[in-house]
């Protein structure tokens, strides 16, 4: 068996501890004599799973007690519609729009009320976080919604933007459990778990309870509603079972490793090696502005088309997969999610190394 280092955006690299006690719970779950997969959603030994999943989640976020954990399906996608459906009580809100997964909930969001972009940073084609301290918040948005990592581009909010006291929802996919969070600054902070968490399948949305109410959209599907989820503890239908005991057990493992500080500490280590090679390389250069950079998305070029795609080819070859960038960057992007190890940024760089080498003129 030969693993390499994967740095897809999504679905993304799982910590491989985790997939070997999946195996080894394959066929026989703790003596229940069956797999998680084949397990009533309703059993006493999925109830344990579930419940413990969500309170090792609240350990590692510190998760108050007025707000909900809710394991949902559909994808980011499907909460670009909900957010709206439930939140927008005046039919207000307002978009921070800084990538395409913003620029897409804030689409969404148009279908059921006034959605204001406050603030976008397409002209520079989404490289940049804009400066958020004073946006022209509309006195009656419901929430203000940005999207914390943005995955394509490979930039991140190091600062939450001024919301002057309006709600703030947040789409923390791909920087979920990256680093320690305040959650007390959010309204709602929700992501699809497949690309720092879990398989896909399950999103995880975080939701202080003042704001999951009965008085949403009208004719919202009773799936589409939040307090549904809420009032049924996530298990009004069916869950995604298996997702959910998968992202179980990352919990587990990030405990381990020692919460997200030591994850953010061991994130920065990662980053840092990439980026500083980036900033001295004569070969790659970095896409994003330097003060908006992801820890979790790092965006770089060769600033030709045909070596990069040489260099995406190369490192494939040599055990290093996924680096393809997304078609509207271009280029190459490493993925160094939470599960990344430091030694797999490593043999990046010295791969980076070694292309520049040959290619230097
Ligand atoms: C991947 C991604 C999405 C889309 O997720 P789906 O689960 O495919 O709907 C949305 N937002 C962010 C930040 C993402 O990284």
């Amino acid at each position: 068996m030969k693993r390499v280092y994967n740095f897809s955006a999504g679905p993304a690299t799982l910590p491989e501890e985790v997939l070997k006690e999946a195996a080894d719970e394959m066929l026989d779950f703790q003596g229940t004599g069956m797999s998680v997969m084949e397990m009533s959603h309703r059993s006493k030994a999925f109830d344990k799973i579930i419940k413990d999943a969500e309170q090792d989640l609240r350990d590692l976020m510190g998760i108050p007690d007025n707000y909900k954990v809710l394991f949902l399906q559909g994808g980011a996608h499907l909460q670009f519609a909900m957010v709206p459906m439930n939140f927008m009580k005046n039919g207000v809100a307002d978009y921070i729009v800084t990538g395409n997964w913003a620029k897409r909930a804030w689409k969404e969001a148009s279908k059921f009320g006034k959605a204001n972009c406050v603030a976008s940073s397409e002209d520079r084609n989404f490289s940049y976080i804009p400066d958020c301290s004073d946006l022209p918040i509309d006195d009656d948005a419901d929430y203000v919604y940005i999207c914390q990592n943005n995955t394509i581009y490979g930039t991140q909010f190091h600062t939450l933007p001024n919301t002057k006291g309006k709600t703030l929802v947040a789409d923390v996919s791909s920087c979920f459990l990256s680093e320690p969070v305040e959650v007390e600054k959010y309204g709602m902070l929700y992501g699809g778990v497949q690309k720092n968490i879990g398989p896909a399948g399950v999103v995880i949305a975080i939701i202080r309870e003042d704001l999951i109410t009965e008085d949403v959209y009208p004719n919202t599907p009773t799936m589409l509603q939040y307090k549904t989820h809420a009032d049924k503890e996530s298990l009004y239908n069916t869950p995604p079972a298996y997702g959910i005991y998968i992202c179980g057990k990352v919990f587990k493992w990030l405990k381990k490793m020692g919460g997200l500080s030591a994850i953010k500490e061991r994130n920065e280590k990662k980053a840092s090696l990439l980026y500083d090679f980036l900033d001295g390389s004569s070969l790659f250069k970095g896409t994003a502005e330097k003060d908006s950079r992801s820890y979790m998305n790092v965006d770089f070029v060769t600033g030709d088309k045909e070596l990069d795609a040489e260099f995406v080819k190369e490192a494939e070859a040599a055990g290093l997969a996924g680096l393809k960038g997304h078609r509207s960057v271009g280029g190459m992007r490493a993925s160094i999610y939470n599960a990344m190890s430091v030694e797999g940024v490593e043999a990046l760089v010295k791969f980076m190394k070694e292309f520049e080498k040959r290619h230097s003129k």
